[in-house]
């Protein structure tokens, strides 16, 4: 067995790419998937389980793909993990499964992501159903706040239970970050919606463009409803505050992501929404968002820098996701921090003057502090500047919860099992922990609802 070669997926042509919003990656052949499958080890003690959050069965589902038996393989990884086609194509895989792999010692890890997603795209392109078996029906209704990755996990495993569901999502697509952060290229809708139309053959209601704390007040949810799960996520923009932030062209990642993904902006005017961009776009941050932002200004047609305020070796966005940025010709300006926005005389921003930064200690990160050079300033110009720095949880409606205790953060307090200070009110995903992951998300979401069901049957 060639422990070595990894077979990597059939990716599209960077330059090609760069110009539309189609997926980058294509995936496995049936064929090229059960070589990378005969790779594994089948390890009696496989470390990549203890890496994966939700403890798939990854030489199981993996034995299968290499004896060609790929529906097999798909209902093991379906008995863990209810949206493979979407954590294979975003989980950070490198630092997970992947990351634990033994292969790692001898050669490159088994490529446990790009097999998932295989499956995934297998029992879709061949129309395997998922089984839907719902426990006796229950006369108990539950409330999910956002339908995000842990509010829609958090639905179907109560509507599984037989549990009367209604989810409320202020966006007029259910998803959250999956339908307006991640952009098409990465993740296209269609697979989301499959996920969902799963969720609405269970029973569950999903209630569109209703912004909970706003169209209806959490009180009326709590007198109508046997038990609520928060999963609002943290989508509230954190900007820089340095001078000139007001000035036109200065947008936050967020905003700038759901006017193209959510919105449609890139097919702006098939679509209403329109988006700016100018010839030359500045990001700023080193995280998926930043990684996303960028890829997607490069696609409207602009030439585009991402400026981070440490290395390469810091970024906190997935290592395929930089190298794709890349290929595509995206420009990096590594140990870079922003200091003042430049704008004309009409308000519209022409540049970001900038500090150089060295690495010093690490922080409380454990990432090395980036510090200021003396005397090093110097102007980027630009027309567009986008921020991606982090968010924040949205304060409006966790205030209108009475007595729901929050961290120092701002986040909600939950126990280990998801539930909030108010018995009856379950949270999990952004919301709880701050930005993390989908996986995550869904596995609180999991948790949660195994704890509402423990609570509403006693
Ligand atoms: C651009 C971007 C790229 C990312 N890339 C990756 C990646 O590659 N891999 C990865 O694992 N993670 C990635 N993440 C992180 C990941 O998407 C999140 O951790 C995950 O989506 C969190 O899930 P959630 O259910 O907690 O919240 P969200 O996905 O944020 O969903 C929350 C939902 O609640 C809705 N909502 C909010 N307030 C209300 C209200 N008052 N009433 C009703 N509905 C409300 C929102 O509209 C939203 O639909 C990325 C995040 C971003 C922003
Ligand atoms: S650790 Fe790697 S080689 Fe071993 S079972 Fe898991 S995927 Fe296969």
């Amino acid at each position: 067995m060639a422990l070595k070669d990894r077979v990597n997926p059939i990716e599209r042509n960077p330059k090609e790419r760069a110009k539309d919003f189609s997926e980058v990656s294509l995936g496995y052949t049936e064929n090229l998937a059960i070589i990378e499958a005969k790779r594994c080890l089948q390890c009696k003690i496989p470390t990549c389980v203890k890496g994966c959050p939700v403890g798939i069965d990854i030489p199981g589902f993996i034995k299968q793909i290499a004896n060609e038996k790929f529906q097999e393989s798909y209902k093991i990884l379906k008995k863990y993990n209810a949206l493979p086609a979407i954590c294979g194509r975003v989980c950070p895989q490198e630092v997970q499964c992947e990351g634990a792999c033994v292969l790692n010692k001898m050669g490159k890890p088994i490529a446990i992501g790009s097999l998932e997603r295989f499956v995934a795209d297998w029992a879709s392109k061949n129309n395997i159903k998922d089984e839907i078996k719902i426990e006796k029906k229950l006369n108990k209704k539950i409330a999910i706040i956002g339908a995000g990755p842990s509010g829609l996990t958090a639905a179907s495993e109560l509507a599984k239970s037989g549990f009367l569901v209604d989810v409320y999502e202020t966006f007029s697509e259910p998803g959250g970050v999956l339908i307006y952060g991640i952009p098409e290229f990465r993740l296209p809708k269609s697979i989301v919606k499959k996920e969902v139309d799963f969720l609405k053959e269970l029973g569950v209601n999903i209630l569109l463009n209703i912004p909970v704390g706003n169209a209806i007040e959490p009180q009326e949810l709590l007198e109508k409803y046997d038990a609520i799960f928060i999963g609002v996520g943290a989508g509230t923009p954190k900007f820089m505050n340095i001078e000139g932030t007001e000035l036109n062209g200065v947008y936050s990642a967020n905003e700038f992501l759901t006017r193209i993904n959510l919105m449609k902006a890139y097919k702006f005017p098939e679509y209403d929404t329109p988006v700016k961009i100018g010839k030359n776009v500045v990001v700023i941050g080193g995280g998926n968002t930043a990684m996303d932002a960028a890829r997607s200004a490069l696609r409207l047609g602009a030439n585009v820098t991402i400026i981070y305020r440490r290395s390469e070796e810091e970024m906190p966005a997935r290592k395929a996701e930089i190298h794709h940025a890349k290929e595509e010709g995206v420009k990096f300006q590594l140990l870079t921090q922003p200091i003042s926005y430049i704008g004309d005389k009409e308000g519209n921003l022409i540049g970001i003057k900038c500090v150089k930064m060295k690495l010093g200690q690490p922080d409380k990160s454990g990432r090395r502090k980036p510090i200021p050079i003396e005397n090093s300033e110097f102007i980027i110009p630009t027309e567009i500047a986008i921020e991606a720095i982090g968010t924040n949880p949205n304060k409006l409606l966790l205030s209108k919860f009475e007595g729901l205790k929050l961290n120092k953060w701002g986040y909600i307090q939950t126990n280990e099992y998801g539930q909030t200070s108010i018995p009856k009110v379950f949270a999990g995903g952004d919301i709880v922990t701050g930005s993390a992951t989908v996986i995550l998300a869904m596995g609180a979401g999991k948790k949660a609802a195994k704890k509402i069901k423990e609570f509403l049957n006693d």
